[in-house]
């Protein structure tokens, strides 16, 4: 396979060096800790010590040298009954990632610290012909204004979440037909205007590492993530704790199956696809809601006794439902989040999201799967945004930290 066709499990996943002399060692260990720091958040070494079954003057000098290569914070407990307290390793939220997230209606940018915790976000709206190069140009100079808000702050890179297909080795957008974009190379672009080292990769499977690393996926094999947005509906599929991506990193397309036989035409050119049917769009115009406000939209739905709305809200559900059949008996996951505004979907529906698995499912694999909303909103693209940077410091810290020093 060509390098720059290797998947995105490839790239996200936590991969520190390897061989056996005592500098790899040392190497792996720090990457280990900073790993179950940048997930779990704040432990103890004591916990360190458990979780990892390093001994503990190992964890102490390990969590000291992260702590000098700036990654991580060590405090004193806030409580401790008795005996010597156990210092708490806090990770670093000087430590950043940039986060660009475009949509069709406007360009999402944020500043992410290590352990996954938004600083500061902004959005600027665009109109739906801005070409590839005006939208990196406002990412760049809305991230400059951003980061100058956060003075002392380490940026170790760029990501970038794309509302279509993206190689992910050198981050060249192939297609994002709601933005009108066809082989746009968007991370050199931007790296060309920040001298960050940036990456890109398909939005919805970044919005579902996020749920993967820190929500509603923690901890889950198997599951089924659906997104819906601006420019569609994306998803992606995690099968036996991995990323399923196909051959070169496009799989998870679930809005374009198959929903409807007499359906709508749609951006890629086949018919009654899900996102062709079920759009946000019509969703906010049902009750008159800009764009602006789609955190409003669950409650807007849910509060509506129109009938014209109860019906329109009934009838996408039926159709996100076929969906969630195909991908249940595809997959066999225990778990299907919905995210974006088929979360607001569900909660308009005023059914528990569960409500949407349907009958027809093979019973076996439907009796072991439960449905929840997405735990993060907006957050969500860029927290998994961020992880295309973060992936490469957790692999190698010391490393990482001596390339930005
Ligand atoms: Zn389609």
């Amino acid at each position: 396979m060509c390098p720059a066709d290797s998947p995105i499990a490839d790239h996200l996943a936590v991969r520190p060096t390897s061989g056996s002399t005592t500098d790899q060692l040392r190497r792996n260990n720090l990457s280990k800790i900073l790993t179950l720091i940048h997930r779990e958040g704040a432990l103890s070494r004591a916990d360190l010590t458990r979780l990892t079954s390093l001994n503990r003057s190992t964890v102490g000098a390990i969590a000291a040298e992260l702590a000098a290569l700036g990654f991580v914070d060590e405090r004193p407990p806030l409580d401790f009954r008795a005996g010597r307290p156990s210092p708490v390793v806090h990770p670093n939220e000087r430590t950043v990632a940039v986060a660009v997230n475009p949509e069709v209606d406007a360009v999402h940018v944020g500043i992410v610290a290590l352990g996954g915790v938004v600083l500061a976000r902004s959005s600027v709206g665009i109109g739906p012909e801005a070409s590839a190069s005006e939208v990196v140009r406002i990412a760049a100079a809305e991230a400059h204004a951003l980061l100058a808000e956060l003075p002392g702050h380490r940026v170790f890179g760029a990501g970038i979440a794309v509302p279509g297909q993206v190689r992910i080795g050198d981050g060249q957008v192939r297609e994002a037909s709601h933005m009108g974009w066809f082989e746009e190379p968007v991370a050199a672009m931007f790296e060309a205007a920040t001298g960050f080292p940036t990456f890109a990769a398909n939005a919805a499977i970044l919005a579902m590492r996020a749920e993967s690393v820190f929500g509603a996926g923690k901890g889950v094999d198997n599951f089924v993530y659906v997104i819906g947005g601006a420019s569609g509906i994306g998803g992606g599929m995690v099968s036996g704790g991995k990323i399923v991506t196909g051959a070169a990193g496009y799989a998870g397309e679930i809005g374009h199956t198959f929903v409807r036989s007499s359906g709508a035409s749609c951006f890629c050119g086949a018919h009654g696809c899900l996102e062709a049917e079920v759009t946000q769009a019509r969703l906010l115009q049902l009750v008159n809601l800009p764009p602006s406000q789609i955190a409003e939209l669950g409650p807007a739905l849910a509060a509506s006794t129109e009938p014209a709305v109860r019906a329109a809200v009934a009838e996408d559900v039926a159709l996100v439902a076929i969906a969630i059949r195909n991908a249940v008996n595809l997959f066999n996951p225990s778990v299907v989040v919905l995210a974006g505004f088929l979360a607001a979907l569900m909660e308009g529906s005023g059914d528990d999201a569960s409500a949407i698995l349907p009958a027809e499912a093979v019973l076996a694999a439907r009796e072991s799967v439960r449905v929840e909303r997405a735990r993060f909103g907006a957050d969500q693209l860029l927290i998994g945004a961020a992880e295309l940077v973060f992936a490469g410091v957790l692999g190698d810290p010391s490393g990482y930290a001596s390339s930005r020093a």
